[in-house]
């Protein structure tokens, strides 16, 4: 099978206990995009969450 695409909210957030894994990249970045946005308020690019946020598992 293929690598994850993980947000593991937690690590950025005290507060947050969200997690996201999806072998399917896109899934993965519209759920994270969509709950950066909706719970943490913040408008992430995919590139940012790319660099800042997505992990490879
Ligand atoms: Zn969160």
């Amino acid at each position: 099978m293929g690598d994850a695409h993980k947000l593991d909210c937690e690590a950025v957030s005290d507060t947050c206990r969200f997690i996201i894994q999806s072998e399917n990249e896109s899934e993965a970045i519209e759920l994270a995009t969509t709950h950066m946005k909706t719970v943490h308020d913040q408008d992430l690019s995919e590139r940012e969450l790319h660099e800042d946020h997505l992990q490879v598992v």
